[in-house]
């Protein structure tokens, strides 16, 4: 279950927020919580989950491929893993949507961060046109198959997909989970055809786009759906563990509640 706080949250509040999640975060045994934090809290995040006998994975939220150089503004991968970074989100819609990131830039991030083995949360989602035009599958296909043809040895590390709708992060108009089940069932195929089976089992794809309390159960009943990306509803650790509650029971797909390293 993966946090998104987006451009919100100071140092101060980001441990305050991490401070009530961690004792709260050691209920939820069997289930990976993640906290994706801006560049500014990430460190702070990270020290607290690793002082912390509770695992909680600090993230980033986004970073440029290159290790250094001069690339004004940008943070790079051992950058991130040098403040205890263990994951990071690649091509969030808000990402692909506002700062013009390409299918092709995705890829690249996607491949650098595998080879470092830091943990890509790689965003896919077709928008509401797309939906309505019949094109859902034609979108979010090619957004998985340019990461996949990018990466060196897909097998070699963990790597996510989150499905995320764009017409349904941050508007309160979620997908049923039926229709969540249909792409990430899709997606998990189209893996399987690119890396076999074992490979496809144990890729985690989750479904982003207004998951709140009240849904995420529904949500998290579908077979192939194994966990979500969530922006609004994880500002507050209240509601974010309620989300992290209802992930916290044996998968359909798999038998099993399931952490990166068991799947
Ligand atoms: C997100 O940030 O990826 C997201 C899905 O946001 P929200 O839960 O607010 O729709």
């Amino acid at each position: 279950m993966a946090a998104n706080w987006k451009m919100n949250k100071t140092v101060r509040e980001a441990q305050e927020y991490t401070a009530a999640l961690l004792p709260r975060a050691a209920d939820a045994e069997g289930v990976d919580v993640a906290v994706f934090a801006p560049f500014t809290s990430l460190h702070e995040v990270a020290r607290m989950a690793e002082d912390s006998p509770t695992p909680v994975i600090a993230g980033a939220q986004n970073f440029y491929y290159e290790d250094s150089g001069a690339f004004t503004g940008e943070v790079s991968v051992p950058m991130l893993q040098d403040v205890g970074a263990r994951a990071a989100i690649v091509g969030h819609s808000e990402r692909r949507e506002l700062f013009g990131e390409d299918d092709d830039l995705v890829a690249r991030k996607a491949a650098r961060a595998v080879k470092a083995g830091l943990i890509p949360i790689v965003c896919v989602g077709e928008t509401k046109e797309e939906r309505d035009a019949g094109n859902m599958w034609e979108k979010v296909s090619g957004q998985v198959r340019r990461v996949m043809g990018e990466l060196d040895d897909p097998g070699g590390a963990p790597l996510v997909f989150a499905y995320e709708p764009i017409w349904a992060i941050g508007t309160g108009e979620t997908a049923t989970p039926e229709d969540a089940q249909d792409a990430i069932g899709r997606i998990r195929d189209l893996l399987k055809e690119i890396g076999g089976d074992n490979f496809a089992q144990a890729v985690r794809i989750l479904y982003g786009g207004s998951v709140k309390p009240y849904n995420a159960g529904e949500i998290m009943a579908q077979g192939d759906v194994d966990g979500a990306l969530v922006g609004g509803a994880s500002l507050e650790v209240e509601s974010f563990m309620q989300l992290v509650k209802a992930a916290n029971r044996p998968s359909p797909r798999t038998g099993r509640g399931g952490t990166l390293g068991d799947v």
